[in-house]
């Protein structure tokens, strides 16, 4: 959704969660920055997740579109013993998708100049119902949420 209302937030972090936070609040109109204090992208942090229901309505709620390839489902879950022999074997089908899928869906997902890379917090400033936020390069940045 394009900024459309008056109403700015900043979001600090741009893992699963600040991604995430960025969507929400863009669906609803909101213009938005994140800053994240990592130069990096952040798609190698994780392993798997079990794609519960829960995942696929925040997805929704936050208007992130995902293709099938999001998951792939599984049947059993099977345990292990230290040498890595199967000891139990149990029957569950689920979906399995990745941290790295979840972060790069969200990522993709908003557009160019949303997510700062590089940039850390290093203070607050409030003011009425205003919030500024000191960033480690010196800059400010005002919001009405943070
Ligand atoms: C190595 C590792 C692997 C994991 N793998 C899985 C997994 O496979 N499945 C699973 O369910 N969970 C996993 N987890 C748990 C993980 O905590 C969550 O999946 C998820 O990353 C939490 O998201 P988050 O956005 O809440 O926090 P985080 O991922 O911790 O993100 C916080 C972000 O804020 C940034 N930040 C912090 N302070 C500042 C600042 N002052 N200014 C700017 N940016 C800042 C950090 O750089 C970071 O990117 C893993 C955790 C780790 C450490």
């Amino acid at each position: 959704m394009a900024d459309h209302t008056p109403y700015r937030a900043i979001v600090i972090g741009g893992s699963l969660g600040g991604l995430f936070a960025a969507a929400a609040l863009r669906e609803i109109g909101w213009t938005v920055d994140v800053y994240e204090r990592s130069v990096n992208e952040l798609d190698i942090r994780g392993g798997g997740i079990v794609m519960q229901r829960d995942l696929l309505e925040a997805f929704r709620f936050a208007g992130i579109a995902h293709g099938p390839q999001f998951s792939v489902p599984s049947r059993d879950r099977q345990f292990l013993d230290a040498s890595g022999a199967a000891r139990f074997r149990q029957r569950m089908l689920q979906a399995q998708t990745s941290w790295n899928v979840l972060y790069n869906t969200l990522r993709t997902g908003l557009p160019e100049g949303v997510v700062h890379a590089g940039l850390a917090l290093s203070g607050i400033e409030q003011d009425g119902a205003r919030v500024e936020a000191i960033l480690s390069n010196g800059e400010r940045a005002r919001a009405h949420l943070f």
